[in-house]
Order: C-alpha cells, then structure tokens, then sequence
C-alpha cells in the first residue's frame, strides 16, 4: 500500500548509528558511558564541539545549543527539513532499497491511527532550521535585512536537503512552519528543492500573515520573492502560488477569507495564460482583478516604486467581476 508508514517499526528497525553514518557524520566522540557520543550538531552547524548528544542504543539525539534532539526519525527530518512522516516514507524507502524486507504494515486501528487523517496535508514541523539572515544572495536579490527577518530566510550551511541553499519556511494557514524550501545559489541542480511528501498544492505562501492584516483584498503572486519584494514594496497582504497553478485548496483558501483577489502574476506567456486560466476558476466566489505587466516584467525584478505603480495603475489593472459587494 502506498504511503503507508509504521513508525515503531521504523524506529526499532533503523539505527541511529547507520543513519549518521550515511549523513557522513564521522566526527562524534565517545563520551563516557557506552553509546554515549558527542560532538559539532550536523543539523546546525556552529561551532560547539560539544553541542550534539547521542545515545546510540537508545537511538535518541539532543543538541544543547539549536534544541533539536528525538529519535531517528525527528533526525531525518531536521537533516531533510521535512516531516517526521516524510522522514518515516524515506527510511521506510531505503530500508526496502537496500534489500532488507520493508516494514509490513501492522492490521488493526492502533496501526490505522499512525496514518496521517487528512491525506496530502503537510504536518507542522517539531523543529526550526538554523539559516544565516545576513547571506549576500538575498541582498542581491532585492531583500532587506527586515523583510528577511520577517519571512525568516537564509543560508542553510549545514548537511541534509537544504545545504548550501537558501532556506525559505513555508507555513499552513494556521500559520505552523510544514516545511521549507531551498532556493539554488546557482544553476547546479533544481532552482527549489522541497522535501519528499510536501505537497505545495494544500497551501498558499505567507497565506496566514496576508490573512492577519485583515485586508478584504489579497495579491497573488508566482514565486517566493516575487511574494517578499510585493510585500517590502508595502503590500503585506501578498501570498505566493509556488507556481503558475492555482489548486483547488489554494482557491478555496482565498476565496474563503478575502472578498476581492487581485492576480499579479509574471508578465510572461506562462504568466499571461495563467492569469486567465485563475481569474475563471475564482471569478464566480469572488472579484478578481487582473494586473497584467509587460512580458519582460516579473514582480521580483521590479523596484518598490514600480510594483505600487503596476498595482494602482488602472490601465494595467482590468476588473473581472465583482460579485459580491465589498
Ligand atoms: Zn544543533
């Protein structure tokens, strides 16, 4: 059965030691009693040698300067910077990988209860990632140190999914960290990286802090700092797609909280044809008004002066129902 985790199972089959091994940490030292071992957190890095605990035989990790610490499976989220069930799905995949017999699911309602209720949404995480605010990629592109602060970016340096990229924290619309994504320094690899299992599709960008300003109108926009430069420009009502798709989660998500919609997307033909695609999907629950830039133009590229121009411009800005009064 797909996506079926047995977290006992996992958690008894799958040893600490072998997972820090396989995250290369080879740095920690015996300290004291048998299986007691210390040394530099690979989760956060820093500089203490003597921050990360673990106590092998009891599979159990704790670092006494970023507060990480749990079982084998919280220490593959950390690494990975995802939930523990997609940590579980991970192990529970090499497990089977390595030849070893994949953990069998259990039969009655005490393993049923161990299956996440609400399939495709993202569990809260039980830990933060340490990242570096101050990185030069975020000045370069375009962010202040305050608005930097606020969403909370920055450079992840140490192991796992997220090393040596740019870690953005993305939150549910109760406004609870579900998982981060990773933005490239460079051209190697994917431009984002998220972890296995995040399904971007359940939740909107900065959703929970638009809804917070008790705007009645929110801007949408494609990507993450095309969300945080609308939002420097002083339109703290802005979410993010993580895309060019509009999920019927994410309508529902919109159109539940805010009367009138005002879609911001890339000026590209992707853009473009987005536009109209989600201003028919969300034109009967509420209004929507769309700013269509120039094909050149996308919202992260654009100064603080012309983003407030594009979004008060009229011409640019084409009203396509308003159904219910405001
Ligand atoms: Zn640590």
């Amino acid at each position: 059965m797909r996506n079926w985790v047995n977290f006992a199972e996992i958690k008894s089959q799958v040893k600490l030691a072998a997972v820090l091994r396989s995250y290369g940490v080879d740095w920690l030292r015996r300290s004291g009693p048998p299986y007691q071992y210390r040394g530099r957190c690979p989760i956060h890095g820093g500089q203490g040698t003597e921050a990360f605990h673990a106590q092998l035989e009891r599979g159990v990790f704790h670092c006494f300067a970023c507060g990480a610490g749990g079982n084998v499976l919280d220490f593959v989220a950390a690494m990975e910077g995802c939930s523990v069930r997609a940590a579980a799905l991970r192990l529970q995949g090499s497990a089977s990988q390595d030849g070893r017999p994949a953990p069998v699911p259990a039969r009655g309602s005490r393993g049923r209860e161990l299956v996440t209720k609400k399939r495709g949404v993202s569990p809260p995480l039980s830990f933060a990632l340490n990242v570096d605010g101050r990185h030069p990629y975020l000045a370069r592109r375009g962010l202040d140190p305050l608005t930097v602060d606020y969403f909370g970016v920055g450079y992840y340096g140490a192991r796992g999914l997220m090393q040596g990229r740019i870690a953005i924290p993305i939150h549910d619309d109760q406004g609870r960290l579900v998982a981060y994504s990773g933005r490239a320094l460079d051209q190697d690899g994917p431009r984002y990286r998220f972890p296995a299992g995040f399904q971007k599709a359940q939740v909107l960008f900065n959703y929970h802090r638009a809804w917070a300003t008790s705007k009645r109108e929110v801007i949408v926009v494609e990507g993450f700092f095309d969300c945080m430069r609308v939002h420097q420009a002083g339109y703290p009502w802005v979410v993010a797609l993580m895309g060019a798709r509009l999920s019927a989660t994410q309508r529902d998500l919109l159109t539940e909280r805010f009367p009138s919609v005002v879609l911001l997307l890339d000026g590209d033909q992707t853009g473009r044809t987005a536009t109209k695609r989600i201003a028919g999907d969300l034109a009967p629950a509420c209004s929507v008004t769309q700013v269509l830039l120039p094909p050149e133009m996308q919202p992260d590229q654009m100064a603080a002066a012309d983003i407030r121009q594009a979004l008060t411009d009229e011409e640019r800005r084409a009203e396509i129902s308003a159904k219910r009064p405001i």
